[in-house]
């Protein structure tokens, strides 16, 4: 059998604040879909994109989760181990023509909504420079086991997409893809905000098996889109929207507010421990709210 065939899920939050209620939404999907198919789950800290990183959030984040009894069958990576990794990628889609530099500022591209590809064809340094995957003219599409069905056609919607940017912090896009495909992640349970980057992951993931790397696995993950909670002034609970970060009190209670919004039933339980091992039998994907926002209002 191979090393990469059994269900990897993953939680993958980035350390730019403390987890809220959408975070733990997300979360305990993820956490309960990978129980319920006798997975791994695995939690890695996004932290690529070193600017946007806060003091102590990666802190807050495992230690919410430990507090709200979602352990990681894995010991915690950090994308910042894996640079040279990223870099090292980079290096081998190069050498199959499939990145390019390139010197066009953020002021040149504002108003485009597809990047038109300029310097594709200038054979600039890749030092100092953006780097970006070539994409093609052709629609992609993939089955959502939530959204449905999404196409996408890189060249019209986004052009060649950069995947280390010109400061030579590597792309989230980059990072995720490289990262999925070392850990063996079968399964990618996330937030509905992160659909639109799917197509371009999907392309990317394309262009490094042609690598055939064998430390990465070349088996396409099954996608799963879970809707997002909403505030009252119909915005994602997100950091930036300064949502509140998880109780340290009211654990079960909060655990059963976020299972009952991923539209399954109310299980009662004392301790959050007792209150998984019940969700995990409990728990239906096929109860899930269709659609990219949850129902209700929440902070
Ligand atoms: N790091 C991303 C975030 O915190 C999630 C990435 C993913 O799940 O693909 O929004």
């Amino acid at each position: 059998m191979s090393q990469f065939t059994a269900y990897t899920g993953r939680f993958a939050p980035s350390p730019t604040g403390p987890l809220h209620f959408g975070s733990l939404i997300t979360a305990l999907a993820s956490w309960c879909e990978a129980r319920t198919q006798n997975g791994r789950w695995l939690v890695r800290i996004e932290d690529t994109d070193i600017p946007r990183n806060q003091t102590g959030a990666e802190h807050r984040i495992l230690s919410a989760l430990v507090t709200y009894g979602l352990y990681a069958d894995c010991s915690i990576e950090r994308q910042q181990d894996h640079l040279e990794n990223y870099n090292h990628m980079i290096d081998a889609l190069k050498a199959q023509n499939l990145v390019y530099a390139c010197s066009c500022s953020r002021k040149q591209l504002t108003g485009l909504s597809a990047y038109p590809n300029t310097c594709r064809d200038k054979g600039l340094p890749f030092e100092g420079n953006a780097i970006r995957l070539k994409t093609l003219d052709k629609t992609i599409c993939f089955t959502d086991r939530i959204q449905g069905q999404v196409c996408e056609n890189l060249r019209q919607t986004r052009g060649d997409f950069v995947l280390r940017r010109r400061d030579g912090i590597i792309s989230y896009q980059l990072a995720v893809v490289v990262d999925d495909m070392r850990q063996g992640v079968t399964d990618i349970v996330r937030g509905a905000d992160l659909l639109d980057n799917t197509v371009r992951q999907i392309w990317l993931r394309k262009c490094l098996n042609r690598l055939q790397l064998p430390y990465l696995s070349s088996i396409e993950p099954i996608y799963c889109h879970i809707p997002l909670a909403m505030n009252a002034q119909g915005q994602k609970l997100s950091k930036q929207n300064l949502a509140v970060p998880l109780p340290k009190t009211e654990i079960v209670a909060t655990l059963q507010k976020a299972f009952v919004a991923l539209g399954q039933v109310l299980v009662e339980a004392d301790t959050p421990d007792e209150f998984l091992k019940s969700a995990m039998t409990h728990w239906d994907l096929s109860r899930v709210p269709r659609g990219s926002q949850l129902e209700g209002i929440f902070i």
